[in-house]
């Protein structure tokens, strides 16, 4: 519960993560303008934990929001926590601190507070992040982890980034990482879609176990307009029991579904470009689930991922095919 008054948690390299953070990955569709606005209203509601990706393509419109809640006065550089992510074209050693670099300059900023790997699967570099055959099939390259891994670590002693960590890493692919010979670090974190129909209840043990910190995306269920988004699976916030809680509380299900992994010692993202709906998701940090609340909720688990990344399953580090 204190770190929850604190707002923020320690990670394994002494630094701390906001618990809360304000998500920014759209649907192609959504003009880019529309995060430089709602980044901007985030600084301004409170937000101090902002995620993105070189994959987002929108790192200039953040960069210029948060440039400019500098400038005004609103927040200062230290006050900020950013999250980039080292995407699946650049997996290869030699291009890691490139593509940190790419994104600090599009940001306008001399250091991201935590540079994590996207996905733990990598493609052939090049332009395309994308890169497909001719059957449209994605291309793999074959990178050892763990020489990416260096790379970051490198990073890292450059002071390009504060921290380290990886997302949608399965157990045995953050094990790799903790085992290996020489580890300078430990990733701080690992990023995988978490709600209460994924719980990650055994990757959340595991985490707690290596004081990693595990951070939830997809907390409110995603958004059905996204190309990745597996459409037949039931919409989260519609789920009746998860309903009931809210009414109970006089809260909305997103607040719930927020709630849940804060009290879980999950940090956790919500994205949203939407004024009242921003707010809203800030107002987490005012009431209490019971331990009750607490079990009906874990008792919604059903294994069942909105992102499955079909499109890579074919690659030999396809994370999700062990049970977590
Ligand atoms: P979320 O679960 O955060 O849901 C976002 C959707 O919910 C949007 O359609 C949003 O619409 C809507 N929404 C937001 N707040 C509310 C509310 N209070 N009531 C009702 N609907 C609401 O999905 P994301 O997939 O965006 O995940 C969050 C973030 O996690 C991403 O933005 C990204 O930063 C990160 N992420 C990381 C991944 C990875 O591989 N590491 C993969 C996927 C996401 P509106 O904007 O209109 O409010």
């Amino acid at each position: 519960m204190n770190q929850i008054r604190s707002h923020s948690v320690q990670l394994n390299d002494g630094h701390s993560i906001p618990i809360l953070g304000i998500g920014t990955s759209t649907p192609n569709q959504v003009p880019k303008s529309k995060v430089e606005k709602a980044i901007e209203l985030a600084i301004d509601v409170g937000y101090r934990h902002i995620d993105s990706a070189y994959l987002y393509l929108n790192e200039e419109e953040i960069g210029r929001a948060i440039q400019k809640k500098i400038n005004s006065g609103t927040v200062m550089r230290d006050d900020i926590f950013y999250t980039s992510k080292l995407w699946s074209t650049f997996l290869r050693p030699e291009l890691v601190q490139t593509a940190l670099e790419m994104s600090l300059k599009k940001l306008q900023l001399s250091y991201v507070d935590l540079y994590i790997i996207h996905f733990p699967t990598a493609f052939k570099p090049g332009e395309d992040l994308y890169p497909k055959d001719k059957q449209g099939k994605i291309i793999s390259d074959t990178v050892d982890l763990c020489t990416t891994w260096e790379a970051l670590e490198k990073c890292k002693d450059a002071g390009l980034t504060k921290s380290i960590g990886v997302s949608n890493f399965n157990h045995k692919q953050l094990e790799k990482i903790l085992n290996k010979p020489g580890l300078k670090y430990k990733p701080v974190c690992n990023q995988v879609e978490c709600h209460p129909y994924l719980n990650q209840s055994k990757m959340l043990e595991f985490c707690k176990s290596k004081d990693i910190v595990l951070v939830a995306y997809a907390a409110l269920g995603s958004d059905p307009g996204k190309d990745w988004i597996n459409k037949n699976n039931p919409a989260l916030l519609e789920d009746p029991v998860l309903k009931a809680i809210a009414e109970k509380h006089g809260r909305t299900p997103a607040q719930v579904a927020l709630r849940y992994q804060l009290q879980r010692g999950v940090v956790v993202l919500a994205k949203s470009f939407n004024e009242k709906r921003i707010k809203e998701n800030f107002q987490v940090f005012d009431f209490q689930l019971t331990l009750e609340d607490m079990e009906t909720l874990d008792g919604l688990n059903r294994n069942m991922r909105y992102f499955e990344a079909h499109e890579f399953s074919h690659h030999p580090n396809y994370p999700f095919l062990d049970g977590y």
